[in-house]
């Protein structure tokens, strides 16, 4: 069994893509699976957000990139069971320029994760917010894309531009790539327009469009700074509830 490989997209900074992607991570490993989170924003808030130290840190995703050192020497075990990081650090910076000078520069990420596919059961990739070449490695290297969607009035705003840039990696470079689903994040239900969006993206998106919604909770806020996922921080909290529901329904769509 080869892992599902999912990137976790939205141009738009802020709207919960490494919230996201570390919590559903953990969630799928308490289920059972076997996963690895690749950090591919210079940010690198998915890595210290999981508790990684900068001080870990030897080479990292910029290197597997930019000069192809190999993906799995870079591979960091979390203090959470079955999770692992592939972790960035600022350096990755630099990788948009320097990736665009070189040759097969979409396929460095798919090269560099294809001997550790085996490894794993899911592949979570936590994308920068820009539609550049760590965007465009991180399409090309997954089957699916999910896409967190902060329930605000602009909520819609970008989306097409994320979408031509999905049908341009489909052209190109990964013709299977499909929307794993898309999810409504930090949603306030002291206000009206919540429904309303929710309204316009179900819309727009149909079915795709994730029953779990996840609610604004300070909880969720508060945990990566101890370098916690939810379900480490605060079990009982309703933020760790509504992860744990979104991962039972990334599991069904997957027939598991
Ligand atoms: P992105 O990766 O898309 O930039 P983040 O996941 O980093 O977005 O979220 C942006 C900020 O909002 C972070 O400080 C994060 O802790 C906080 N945040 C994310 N989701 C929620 C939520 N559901 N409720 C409250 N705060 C949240
Ligand atoms: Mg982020």
């Amino acid at each position: 069994m080869m892992a599902h490989v999912i990137s976790i997209a939205n141009q738009k900074g802020g709207v919960g893509k490494t919230t996201t992607t570390i919590n559903l991570g953990a969630c799928l490993a308490d289920e059972g699976h076997r996963v690895l989170i690749i950090d591919s924003d210079a940010q690198g808030n998915a890595t210290s957000g999981i508790g990684v130290q900068k001080a870990q840190v030897g080479k990292d995703i910029y290197d597997v990139l930019v000069d192809e050192y190999p993906l799995a020497e870079t591979i960091i075990h979390t203090a959470h069971e079955r999770l692992d990081i592939v972790p960035a650090t600022i350096q990755l910076a630099g990788a948009e320029i320097e990736l665009t000078a070189q040759m097969a520069r979409e396929m460095r990420l798919k090269l560099g994760l294809e001997p550790v596919l085996k490894d794993y059961d899911y592949v979570l990739i936590d994308c920068p917010p820009s539609l550049g070449q760590l965007s465009i490695n991180a399409f090309t290297a997954s089957n699916s894309i999910l896409i967190p969607v902060q329930s605000e009035y602009y909520a819609l705003e970008g989306l097409s531009q994320l979408l031509n840039t999905v049908r341009l990696v489909q052209k190109h470079f990964n013709p299977n790539l499909a929307i794993e689903g898309v999810l409504l994040t930090m949603y306030d239900a002291r206000t009206n327009l919540g429904a309303q969006v929710i309204e316009e993206v179900r819309k727009y998106f149909g079915d795709r469009v994730y029953d779990t919604i996840i609610p604004r909770n300070t909880r969720l806020a508060e945990a990566p700074s101890h370098g916690m996922s939810i379900v480490d921080y605060d079990a009982k909290s309703r933020g760790a509830e509504v992860y744990q529901s979104l991962t039972k329904e990334v599991l069904a769509a997957n027939g598991q």
